[in-house]
């Protein structure tokens, strides 16, 4: 019996699109953690892979069945300026698997040493890094943010030379395809269109079937990836989340979140906020993604443009058309989202300034984003027998009263039943997100006195976002100013 149930397409594609590898081998691989729902969900049998047999393919000690290990070639625009040759430095993908709905997935691993796309590095990934991505990209599952997801980790048993010796770990990633704008980049500045072409074909097989009659297809594909992100994008901005590193090389074709590096959901309110180190100058600040995005859409337009068009000036008036429509977009998926939080059918333009002076009033008084909507949901009906509210962590400030008040008035305008509309504002407004400190708590445990159980601990909280249990307090409540985590880093 296979254990894994493979079926590559991407390993059909040409060979100018990755190089054949095998993962190199460590010394004492351990087990960490194996995500059960979505190894079923994969037809993988979560027992196996926590197997002695399991650990060694997830470690890259052995090659299953089945797999044929290749690492992907890539480009991109890393913080604006263009790198001709990346690619999967310190990953290889193993394959793909069909899910119980026909769904396909990748089930790559990183930190499974280095391949010809390293640049010098080790190919290979600290502890900290890998449960950071488990715990944040599972977040965003549960969170309802499309996303790649974790499906096991394990240690290396083999240390990782980074600014001090740390220990070394593998986590198998899964996501519904690892292609990036990234990749189509590679190909444009070759002018391979005939590279180009089999890209979009095989991404519309995978991601958008339903374009794959379209008479051109390569338009098809940038309105559809530009309509994923607008709304990607916008569900971020919702919850507060940085990405830290919004490199075209880290957007994919699928629409989910990719690289958990230096992202950081924001505790306070701050339009400006940053956290990762190496952005000095605040490009992937919280105000600026939607922005970036769009950039980052253009540079998939000019990829796409041989493909749109014969006469050069008609392929890039399609792009342009293509790529205006973003902000739009984003706007709507936007706003319905903030409907949702606010508890209001719909935002029409005289609320306007109702949503932008929450908004002031939150970065004026450094409001904790998450505790202020969801006490909102809490207020939006007192005397709902169901609701568990939150009050003891955090109370509205007087400063904002005038603001309630306005809210208020704004909510006898609506027609929906209030305890509707609180079932709805809980249902977009989480009181658990995976806070920095919490993460980085359990990545010093893990790392320093190899305690996982703050990390599964953490985990299982996040698992149900939307459901505020008193018991688990604590992971509500943001960080006190001397657990402030001010600044992630990539750790890679
Ligand atoms: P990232 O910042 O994670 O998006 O990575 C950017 C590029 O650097 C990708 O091509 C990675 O594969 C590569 N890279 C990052 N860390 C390592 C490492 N430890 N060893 C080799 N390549 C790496
Ligand atoms: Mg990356």
């Amino acid at each position: 019996m296979t254990a894994i149930p493979f079926d590559n397409s991407y390993a059909r594609l040409p060979e100018a699109f990755y190089t054949r590898l095998d993962p190199t081998p460590v010394s004492d691989p351990a087990l960490i953690a194996v995500n059960r729902p979505l190894a079923l969900q994969l037809g993988v049998d979560p027992d196996w892979l926590a197997s002695d047999d399991g650990v060694k393919v997830i470690a890259g000690n052995a090659v299953p069945e089945g797999a044929e290990p290749l690492a992907s070639v890539y480009a991109g625009h890393q913080f604006g300026s263009y790198n001709p040759q990346l690619g999967d430095g310190r990953a290889i993908l193993l394959g793909e698997v069909v899910d119980d709905r026909g769904n396909r997935y990748d089930i790559q691993l990183k930190g499974s040493g280095p391949t010809p796309y390293s640049r010098g590095g080790d190919g290979r990934s600290p502890l900290g890094p890998v449960l950071r991505e488990y715990i944040v990209s599972e977040a965003m599952h549960a969170l309802g943010v499309p996303t790649t997801r974790s499906l096991a980790a394990v240690t290396t048993g083999e240390q990782v030379v980074r600014e001090e010796f740390l220990p070394g770990a593998v986590l198998a990633r899964v996501a519904s395809s690892h292609i990036r704008i990234g990749t189509f980049q590679y190909f444009a500045a070759r002018n391979d269109t005939d590279a180009l072409q089999r890209l979009v074909r095989h991404v519309l097989v995978r991601h958008y079937p339903d374009m794959l009659d379209s008479d051109n297809r390569g338009l098809a594909l940038l309105e559809s990836v530009i309509a994923r992100q607008a709304s990607l994008v916008a569900s971020w901005q919702l919850l507060g989340f940085i990405h830290g590193v919004m490199n075209t090389d880290n957007m994919l074709l699928s629409g989910e979140t990719i690289d958990y590096g230096p992202c950081a959901f924001m505790d306070d309110f701050g339009a400006d906020k940053v956290f990762s180190s190496i952005d000095h100058g605040g490009r992937y600040a919280y105000r600026n993604q939607p922005g970036i995005a769009h950039w980052n859409l253009a540079c998939l337009a000019q990829c796409l443009l041989p493909l749109l068009h014969e006469d050069k000036d008609r392929a890039v008036e399609l792009a342009q058309e293509s790529i205006d429509r973003f902000p739009d977009l984003f706007l709507q998926a936007h706003t319905r989202g903030m409907a949702r939080k606010l508890g209001l059918q719909e935002i029409g333009e005289p609320d306007t300034p109702l949503v932008e002076e929450l908004f002031q009033l939150m970065d004026q008084h450094r409001l904790d984003f998450t505790l202020t909507f969801r006490r909102l949901a809490d207020l939006a009906d007192e005397t709902s027998a169901s609701s568990v509210p939150m009050g003891e962590l955090f109370e509205i400030p007087d400063a904002l009263l005038p603001w309630l008040a306005r809210w208020r008035e704004r909510l006898q305008r609506e027609e929906t039943p209030t305890t509707q509309r609180q079932a709805t504002m809980y249902a977009a407004n989480p009181a658990f997100i995976p806070r920095n400190h919490l993460v980085e708590e359990t990545i010093q445990a893990a790392t320093h006195e190899q305690d996982l159980v703050p990390f599964f601990k953490l985990l299982e909280v996040l698992e149900a976002p939307y459901e505020y249990r008193p018991t688990d307090s604590r992971f509500a409540t943001p960080p006190r100013p001397e657990q402030e985590v001010r600044q992630t880093f990539c750790g890679t």
